[in-house]
């Protein structure tokens, strides 16, 4: 057994996305193209949605959906504070408002009681994030938004693979937002991805990815007429390159795999806690909602004793060489977020959900062995 340090994760890349990439740099043909477009095909049969749109990052993926959707200054749209930041960055990239609301202890995902209680006349959007991979109860939320006449989009960047009730995050009507950054279920190095059931926002969402323009590259490339194009309106440049496009491809092929592999470290860090009583009086596992099956994006532990220092059990998991990771942050507590001159919110609930949680190396490649070095040294920090 090895004793090189653990990472918290790692993605898996191997020869068929070195190949691909190689394939792409050789071809002469390197940004948004033909790989892009086979990878969007590919995303959006897998996903259950109509069309796919790839783009930089997940971030610039939920912006150019808050801009495209006419979202701007003196609107709100609500969010959950507990998420990673750029969840609230890119309403204010909109020129919009986030409005914090509180989310469920157990799962991380927005409390559809406590986003009923947020909306206001000047509310026109949800972003409801499938929080490290575990599905958010879009039903409620569903109805909300129908009722206030909102839009619901799902921040999925750790849900590629997510099940809600039986379907896929990206087949259950609304817009979905996915990420490609190492840390989640498949990378394209960077990147991003938004599925879409209205084909006319998705025609768009293409124009503004690539500055509005009238004619992609691709189309003028292979046209055997001169074609000009033409800019309706202020676009952005927020597209994936074709090398991305070709790795992805690869990473696609991959995800029962990774997907699987990810199950089965969860389960067996279920297993441990259950069975040995110092971590089963300490941990509560990583909790998967009744509703759908979650991706372990992370396997996120919950600290039962309220005496437990989290920062040094990490630091004593740390001079063992395992890396972990504090839970999901809050952005309401973040100094962007709470400018003396913004109102002071509270959200008990996330606070608590992000203050006594901890997350535990999960990646497809750990080995069991490896895992069980982590179990160990939970085992042996946690004695004492
Ligand atoms: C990682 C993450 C993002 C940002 O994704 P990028 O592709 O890095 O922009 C947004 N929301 C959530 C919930 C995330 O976990």
């Amino acid at each position: 057994m090895s004793n090189d340090p653990i990472p918290i994760a790692r993605p898996l890349l191997g020869e068929e996305e070195a190949a691909a990439a190689r394939e792409a740099i050789l071809s002469g043909w390197v940004t948004q193209g033909p790989r892009v477009q086979a990878f969007e095909q590919a995303f959006a049969g897998r996903f259950g949605a109509p069309d796919a749109i790839a783009v930089s990052s997940c971030t610039t993926a939920l912006h150019l959906v808050l801009h495209a959707l006419g979202i701007h200054a003196g609107d709100e749209v609500i969010v959950p504070s507990m998420s990673f930041i750029a969840t609230a960055n890119c309403v204010v990239h909109a020129g919009a408002t986030p409005v914090f609301a509180e989310v469920e202890p157990r799962y991380f995902t927005l409390d559809a009681a406590d986003v009923a209680r947020r909306i206001t006349p000047c509310t026109r959007a949800l972003i409801v994030v499938h929080q490290v991979g575990n599905p958010a109860d879009l039903a409620p939320l569903q109805e909300l938004a129908t009722r206030h006449r909102l839009h619901l989009i799902e921040d999925a960047a750790c849900a590629i693979g997510t099940e809600y009730r039986g379907r896929p995050i990206g087949s259950h009507g609304s817009i979905a937002c996915f990420s490609f950054h190492p840390r989640k279920i498949i990378t394209t190095g960077d990147g991003g991805m938004i599925t879409c059931h209205d084909h006319d926002l998705a025609i768009r969402l293409r124009g503004l990815r690539q500055h509005a323009m009238s004619v992609s590259d691709l189309a003028r490339h292979r046209s055997s007429r001169v074609s000009i194009e033409v800019y309706p309106e202020v676009g952005f440049n927020y597209r994936m390159t074709d090398i991305q496009g070709a790795v992805g491809l690869q990473q696609l092929l991959r995800l029962p795999h990774l997907l699987a592999r990810r199950r089965e470290l969860a389960e067996r860090y279920a297993r441990a806690i259950a069975a040995m009583p110092v971590l089963a009086r300490e941990l509560g596992p990583h909790a998967e909602p009744p509703w759908g099956r979650a991706t372990f994006q992370s396997y996120c532990v919950h600290l039962l004793r309220p005496e437990r220092d989290r920062e040094a059990l990490m630091q004593a998991l740390l001079d063992r060489g395992i890396h972990t990771r504090r839970g999901i942050m809050t952005s309401h507590r973040e100094a962007a977020y709470c400018a003396p001159d913004r109102p002071t919110v509270s959200l008990p609930v996330s606070e608590q959900a992000s203050d006594r949680t901890l997350l535990l190396p999960i990646f497809p490649q750990l080995s069991d062995g490896d895992q069980d070095r982590v179990i160990a040294a939970l085992a042996e920090a946690l004695a004492s």
